[in-house]
């Protein structure tokens, strides 16, 4: 199957990472409390990308979630961009550092 998406050439190197492998998450400080629920925060050590999670103590359950992203980390509309091709970036460049390019 050709690739049709377009390469993302001049995508941020960490961007690359973790569009490749996931990101890796740490634990940040919560947004706030509010009764039976809690909002848990996680950031990204690479991208910077914020994870946040509101969590029902009651059981646990995770009754939201929303992602804020870098300005730049979103591909644009219809470029259709798909791990596959993030990691063909993510290996060219590699390869490049490798070689000494
Ligand atoms: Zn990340």
């Amino acid at each position: 199957m050709p690739i049709k998406a377009r390469v993302p050439r001049d995508y941020n190197g960490n961007y690359v990472q973790c569009r490749t492998f996931g990101h890796t998450w740490h634990i940040g400080n919560p947004e706030h409390e509010s009764g039976a629920y809690y909002a848990m925060v996680l950031i990204c050590s690479v991208c910077h990308t914020r994870r946040l999670d509101t969590v029902n103590l009651r059981n646990g359950g995770i009754v939201a979630r929303r992602y804020e992203y870098p300005e730049d980390y979103l591909s644009g509309k219809g470029e259709g961009l798909a791990r596959f091709v993030y990691r063909i970036e993510f290996v060219r460049r590699h390869v490049a550092d490798a070689d000494g390019e």
